[in-house]
């Protein structure tokens, strides 16, 4: 398979100027390819061709933009099957996964921005003012700067890229340095399609390509979907431009499962909604609370579900779940259980270890007892890890819930929807699914609360969020 590796500026494809980037097969450990890095003088051509893409791009009509996107989104369903192979091999997820859940998710993403472009609504114009006519538009911002995670590397440039576009502004994508290969690939089918500069794709490190890009006075807008702590330092270098910003960080999901849940469906949900992507996912059903009477069946039967979880490779016969997405984040989830373990309270009654062997594999584990005030409960692991603790009643478990920094997910599971809609009215989460957990749609937004962050993905909203209102005002 051709791994590509050039980025693209301002219609041209290069070589980074930059450091090499080694891009590692999660899978086996083995060195796929190398990605040199952006240089600054790299970043600051990307930035200024977007900027003069603007001035067209953002005159384009809604119609013709959508159309260029849905071309995109047939292009990307053409080369599903390539899209699927290249994401599966730099981030070691199953590829079937990648095929039958992420690509069309992706292909969708594409194509409901191509008929939200043409649907943005606002309030009448009027005579707000005697004798004076006042309307609203909705425009785009200019250069937009999109910063990505390593984990759903090809989602998260549709969701950065499509709304972004679609409201007619041009963008600077930096893929995660981890993960850039299916973006550089996304680049070669985009840059057949859309005009010289509105989409530029450049790759590298954080503080090397990412801060330069957040810094640049010509960008307007910074849209990030990664760590709080990246989140931080983006606010605070976007204070000194005044740049928008539009923040999508971590989780820590609340899972409520009460008495009368119907206890199969949960541990179903739970055993595929808390190892998805092996946890690595921000909205991960990772922190369960069960109910007293239910609690001591649910560890039971969850900690059977969660050792029969098949761990593999990518190509494997079967596999559920694959690898972390590296050595040193692999560690990482070692010492959260490590940690957990030492409380001494709580029992990890499945996994819990590194798997022997190549590759970043952990084990999918279960660890329960855990108590309100114990890290594993309350910091984001973005690993197969799933903790559990006993609550008494909705009160208690509502408070619990919304105790956290976090405000990204949630889920309520009882067959009482009475009480479900009343603790979901409660919960602080930009989410909250009754009786699952997890499933998004391109119509609806994604998105924080709390330090999760403020930004909306998918939906109406995220093109809302890439636009600005204007005032327009006739005197008669
Ligand atoms: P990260 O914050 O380390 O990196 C995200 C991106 O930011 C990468 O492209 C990285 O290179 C870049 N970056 C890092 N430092 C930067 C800086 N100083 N300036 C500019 N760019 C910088 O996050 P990650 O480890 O790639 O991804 C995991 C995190 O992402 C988790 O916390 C997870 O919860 C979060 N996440 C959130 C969502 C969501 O929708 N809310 C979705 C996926 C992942």
């Amino acid at each position: 398979m051709k791994l590509s590796t050039q980025l693209l500026i301002d219609g041209q494809f290069v070589t980074g100027d930059g450091p090499a980037e080694p891009i590692l097969n999660p899978a086996t450990g083995e060195l796929l390819v190398s990605v040199p890095e952006a240089s600054f003088e790299q970043v600051n051509r990307a930035v200024n061709g977007a900027q003069r893409a603007f001035a067209q791009w953002s005159r384009t009509t809604p119609a013709q933009r959508s159309t260029l996107l849905l071309r995109l989104a047939d292009a990307i369903e053409r080369h599903a099957e390539e899209f699927a192979a290249l994401e599966s091999l730099n981030c070691g997820k199953p590829y079937l996964a990648v095929l039958n859940d992420e690509l069309p998710a992706v292909v969708d993403c594409f194509r409901f921005f191509a008929g939200a472009a043409r649907c943005l609504q606002g309030p009448l114009a009027g005579e707000y003012i005697e004798g004076h006519t006042s309307m609203i538009r909705r425009d785009p911002i200019g250069v937009v700067g999109s910063i990505a995670p390593w984990n759903y590397p090809l989602m998260m440039a549709a969701w950065k890229m499509a709304p972004v576009l679609a409201a007619g502004n041009t963008v600077v994508l930096k893929p995660s340095e981890q993960t850039p290969l299916t973006a550089l690939r996304l680049a070669e089918l985009a840059s057949e399609l859309f005009p010289r500069g509105v989409i530029n794709i450049v790759c590298g490190r954080g503080e090397s390509v990412g801060a330069p890009l957040v810094e640049h006075p010509l960008v307007r807008m910074v849209s990030l979907t990664g760590d709080i702590a990246t989140g931080q330092k983006i606010l605070q270098s976007a204070a000194r431009t005044m740049k928008r910003t539009h923040l999508e960080l971590g989780g820590k999901a609340p899972v409520i499962i009460f008495d009368d849940a119907d206890l199969e469906a949960v541990v179903a949900g739970i055993r595929t909604f808390g190892f998805y992507n092996a946890g690595q996912d921000c909205t991960a059903a990772c922190r369960i609370y069960a109910q007293g009477k239910i609690y001591d069946k649910f560890v039971a039967a969850m900690t059977d579900a969660v050792a029969s979880i098949k761990v593999g490779g990518p190509r494997e016969e079967g596999v559920e779940m694959g690898p972390l997405i590296s050595d040193r984040q692999r560690n990482r989830v070692a010492s959260f259980v490590e940690r957990a373990q030492s409380s001494g309270h709580v029992e990890v009654t499945a996994g819990g270890k590194i798997r022997p062997g190549n590759g970043f594999f952990f084990e999918p584990t279960l660890i329960a007892h855990a108590r309100q005030e114990d890290e594993i409960v309350r910091r984001e692991v973005f690993g197969p890890v799933v903790s559990v603790t006993r609550f008494t009643d909705a009160e208690q478990v509502v408070q619990w819930a919304n105790d956290s920094d976090y405000g990204l997910a949630s889920s309520v599971w009882t067959r009482d929807l009475g009480l479900a809609s009343k603790v979901a009215s409660h919960l602080q989460y930009g989410c909250t699914w009754i009786n699952t957990h997890f499933m998004l749609t391109s119509e609806m937004p994604h998105g924080g609360m709390k330090m999760s962050g403020y930004g909306k993905d998918l939906s109406l909203y995220a093109l809302e969020d890439y636009t600005v209102p204007r005032h327009i005002m006739v005197k008669l």
